[in-house]
């Protein structure tokens, strides 16, 4: 299994410390999108908003190995705010 959904705010803040992977963010507004696990598109706030306080109902938060599985196990397209794909230059981790 190279997903994983992240279901409390417990799960995506080890996901973020570990820091391996990727975040696909569902929403229920747009198709989903694969990001940097640690990249500014993905913030706690809006994490606990969805998955905590509205139970998941407008959208939700999977972990992924790859880019490439989030692509094709979720259908995600590829994030162009955080660039995923570029890993060798960080510049927007905090
Ligand atoms: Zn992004």
């Amino acid at each position: 299994m190279t997903n994983r959904e992240l279901l409390s705010f417990e799960d995506f803040r080890r996901a973020r410390l570990n820091d391996s992977g990727f975040m696909v963010i569902t929403d229920s507004a747009r198709p989903p999108i694969v990001h940097r696990l640690n990249g500014k598109c993905v913030s706690a706030e809006n994490f606990r908003t969805k998955v905590v306080v509205e139970q998941r109902a407008s959208g939700t938060y999977y972990l992924v190995d790859t880019v490439s599985s989030g692509v094709k196990e979720l259908g995600a397209s590829v994030c162009k705010v955080c660039k995923p794909l570029k890993a060798d230059k960080e510049p927007w981790k905090s």
